[in-house]
């Protein structure tokens, strides 16, 4: 994995220790019981997470600006090594790329194209940890390619043969040639006209802003402090010029404070030169922002529990169509944009693109009537020079040390997080002079594990939680009553969201705690002045801030509605 780090070290002028603290014992969750959820704590506070950052006297070990799978990631790590982690999200926690994913835990079958073979190896062998410390939420997804070519049976039974052998004890499922007949088995609603057969691989899935969340009460569990709604808007430096802490604005009250650290980590993704310029006004562009659409289909377009991959369209992309909950996400492209910003907006040729290549595979051709919800997230791509294709350039992770110490980690993917994480805390830690200690996520369960989640069955994305999430349907008047006559979001959940997760806007309950607004875009708008009466109720807010709440998620959501 890259890593490039500018013989700072040398030049640190002095020595800078942490306060000497008991390693935390390593915590490998076991299932957890069903919780009491009139009597125990909430499993997020945000007033307690930020009366202890306020109140902190000592600088911190790590301080991280982001809350995204990159941010967070490295949140859990830092913690579960012992040291004193804080994390300033200035949004909410997968605001940015990380709730707009393709939603794959994967080695990446592009990167195999590629020839990338030590990426897909890294990333297969992270999908396999993963799969075992969060197996609530990834789980394994068949794929099929299908052939219309002569030569496509071969070669890519024979690609993904070579996937299958490189991912070795951390395989999913194994790959195979399908005749015809057993390619419209498994992809009824497949275009039959020239299908000679297909492959079928195997791959994970997951809900990206939920297993999100459920790293953010890991990260929690082992002592960070994690506050959502809080934006680093300086960087604070010593006499000696090294970066010592960040400023921060907290987006509810407008109230700024200063915050000290030993190493302050930048894990902004699209948002990484923005930073990099606190630091240092004059720092190069190493961000090569491109936007990923996604179209979502009802489910009738897609029956069957499999996935289509297409791994060559006319430019080169990867197409898929995925099932995922009750519906098909369609993506994705790949558009090289000037600037990052947290609603990117789908472009009219990406729509067009994808109904276009979607109508291709798809016996009944979907038209812009049929799309639920259009969405598009950034990839924080790093670049070296100008006109690289995005799609070529490198999805490896890369850390960087500005020469006043600023940490900097972007790039890498979703499925890569948790290698990410401990690649940034090496560094931070050898940087400020940090007490050295292992690694120990590699063995650490995510909150909610549980191995049996699909028992659970609507509410299985909640793992552990789940029966406490069933319990609070039970004690709320209206808990099991459904928000939407289209949507399988149940008003007791926005109660969970506000008490445990802490979501603070209407945004944050349908975007990311459900996945309202990408499962039905319209039927989420229709369900905003429910879900803002019920968390006003909760967070002691008035009329106005429901008006407010509910007009800034109607504008923002439009976007997501194809006209
Ligand atoms: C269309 C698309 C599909 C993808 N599909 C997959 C996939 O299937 N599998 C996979 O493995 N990877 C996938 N990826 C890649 C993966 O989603 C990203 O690599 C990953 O989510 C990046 O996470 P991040 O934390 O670095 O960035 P982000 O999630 O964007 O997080 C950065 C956070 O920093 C915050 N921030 C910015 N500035 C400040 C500030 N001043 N103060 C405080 N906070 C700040 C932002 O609000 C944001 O929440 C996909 C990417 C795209 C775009």
């Amino acid at each position: 994995m890259t890593g490039r780090h500018d013989d700072l070290l040398a030049m640190l002028p002095g020595i800078r220790r942490a306060e000497w603290r008991v390693p935390r014992r390593r915590v490998i969750l076991p299932p957890r019981n069903v919780r009491d959820v009139e009597t125990e704590d909430p499993l997020l506070d945000r007033d307690d997470m930020m009366r202890r950052l306020v109140r902190r006297e000592t600088p911190f070990d790590l301080l991280i600006i982001g809350g995204g799978a990159t941010g967070v990631g490295i949140a859990i790590d830092g913690a579960s090594r012992g040291y004193g982690v804080a994390l300033l999200e200035q949004a909410d926690f997968g605001k940015g790329t990380s709730s707009r994913s393709t939603k794959l835990i994967h080695g990446g079958v592009r990167y195999l194209q590629q020839g990338n073979v030590p990426l897909v190896m890294e990333a297969l062998k992270e999908r396999g940890i993963l799969r075992r410390n969060a197996p609530h939420l990834v789980r394994d997804l068949p794929f099929v390619v299908p052939n219309y070519q002569w030569w496509e049976a071969p070669f890519y039974g024979i690609g993904m043969r070579v996937y299958d052998a490189l991912a070795g004890k951390y395989g999913f499922g194994e790959s195979r040639n399908l005749s015809r007949e057993d390619t419209i088995g498994r992809i009824p609603t497949i275009e039959q006209d020239g299908l000679r057969g297909g492959v079928i691989y195997h791959d994970g899935q997951f809900d990206d802003a939920r297993l999100l969340l459920d790293m953010v009460v890991t990260a929690a569990e082992q002592g960070a402090i994690v506050v959502n709604q809080l934006a680093v808007t300086e960087l604070r430096k010593g006499a000696d010029g090294f970066v010592n802490g960040v400023h921060a604005r907290d987006g509810e009250t407008g109230e700024s404070f200063e915050l000290r650290a030993y190493a302050v980590i930048n894990a902004t993704g699209p948002f990484t030169d923005a930073v990099r310029r606190m630091d240092d006004p004059a720092a190069h562009t190493v961000m090569r922002p491109s936007q990923g659409v996604h179209l979502v289909l009802d489910r009738a377009f897609l029956p069957g529990d499999s996935a289509i991959m297409v791994p060559h369209t006319d430019d080169g992309r990867i197409l898929f169509a995925i099932p995922w909950h009750d519906c098909v996400l369609v993506g994705t492209t790949d558009t090289p944009i000037a600037e990052a910003t947290l609603e990117p907006v789908p472009h009219e040729s990406e729509v067009a693109f994808l109904l276009e290549h979607a109508a291709r595979y798809l016996t009944r051709d979907p038209t812009r009537a049929d799309v639920r919800s259009v969405f598009a997230g950034i990839r924080p791509l790093v670049g070296a020079e100008s006109g690289d294709e995005t799609a070529t350039l490198s999805r490896e992770h890369t850390v960087l040390v500005s020469r006043s110490g600023l940490v900097t980690i972007a790039g890498g993917k979703w499925t890569t997080y948790r290698k990410m994480a401990e690649d940034a805390v090496d560094h931070a830690a050898t940087l400020a002079s940090l007490e050295p200690r292992p690694c120990v996520t590699r063995e650490l369960n995510i909150h909610g594990f549980h191995p049996r989640a699909d028992k659970f069955g609507p509410l299985a994305p909640y793992g552990a939680d789940a029966p406490a999430v069933q319990a609070l349907f039970a004690a709320h008047p209206h808990g099991s009553e459904l928000l939407h006559a289209r949507l399988p979001v149940r008003a007791g959940e926005v109660v969970w969201a506000v008490r445990h997760e802490m979501a603070r806007t209407v945004d944050d309950v349908l975007a990311r705690r459900t996945r309202a607004l990408i499962l039905d875009a319209r039927a989420a708008i229709e369900a905003a002045p429910r879900v803002a009466a019920i968390m006003a109720q909760d967070l002691g807010r008035d009329e106005a801030w429901q008006r407010d709440q509910v007009d800034a998620f109607t504008t923002m959501a439009a976007a997501y509605v194809l006209l």
